[in-house]
């Protein structure tokens, strides 16, 4: 039993403010990335890690991460495709469960990933979720134009985690219709493969805006 880990980092955004993507921040000595992949790397069933970064960062990324268990490829325009290449790229490889991982969550839980680990291998495809405590309307033109039942809604997150067959196929025919979504468990959803909810974990926020730096920064003193 292994696994092959996919963090797409190919994003280039800076909102955090600085001129490093925010992936690329530092806390504790080391990028939000490095964090991430460490965090995998203590899992002795990863057996790859491939990580799809933008042109700009391939060269200076494949010096700095590239190892025995780390692959460092180039991404795509989108997540998605950033996500479809670090397939292709392990193809050859042996791995019974994808996990797909955003760059900037680096306190998943070992608990969480191993859920969704092994929901997966039962049934096909799983994430790791929270409840949602505000109310969430849709909103047309400034107002509100539908309000959904929050005890029907989950806020995803991940690692998320597939059986290698049914992500290549999800990520392939997404690609042939031009669908483009958030996240590659809906993708599996949408296409009419189960996916199971585990428990995630409040802590396992993605970094986005200055205060979740500032509370990443906290967190790990
Ligand atoms: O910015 P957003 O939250 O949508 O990014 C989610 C993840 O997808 C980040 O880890 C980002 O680096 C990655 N991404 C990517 N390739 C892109 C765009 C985003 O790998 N072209």
């Amino acid at each position: 039993m292994s696994i092959l880990v996919i963090i797409p980092a190919a994003g280039t955004g800076t909102r955090l403010g600085g001129d490093v993507p925010k992936q690329y921040r530092t806390f504790g000595g080391r990028t939000i990335l490095q964090h991430v992949i460490d965090r995998f790397l203590a899992d002795a069933e990863v057996t790859l890690i491939v990580v799809p970064v933008s042109a700009d960062w391939l060269g200076r990324m494949q010096q700095e991460l590239s190892g025995d268990r780390v692959e460092v490829v180039a991404g795509g325009e989108t997540r998605q495709e950033s996500v479809r290449r670090g397939l292709l790229a392990a193809e050859g490889s042996e791995f019974d469960v994808v996990a797909v991982h955003d760059a900037v969550r680096p306190f998943f839980t070992v608990e969480s990933f191993r859920a969704a680990v092994d929901a997966a291998r039962h049934d096909g495809a799983a994430l790791p979720a929270i409840p949602v405590t505000d109310t969430i309307h849709g909103v047309h033109n400034g107002t509100i134009a539908a309000t959904l039942d929050r005890r029907d809604l989950v806020a995803a997150q991940t690692p998320q985690c597939f059986r290698p067959q049914l992500l290549r196929e999800v990520l392939e025919r997404a690609a042939e219709e031009g669908i483009e979504g958030t996240d590659e468990a809906g993708l599996a959803a949408r296409y009419g493969f189960t996916v199971r909810v585990v428990a995630g974990d409040p802590g396992n926020f993605k970094i986005t805006r200055p205060e979740d730096f500032e509370l990443a920064k906290a967190r790990f003193s």
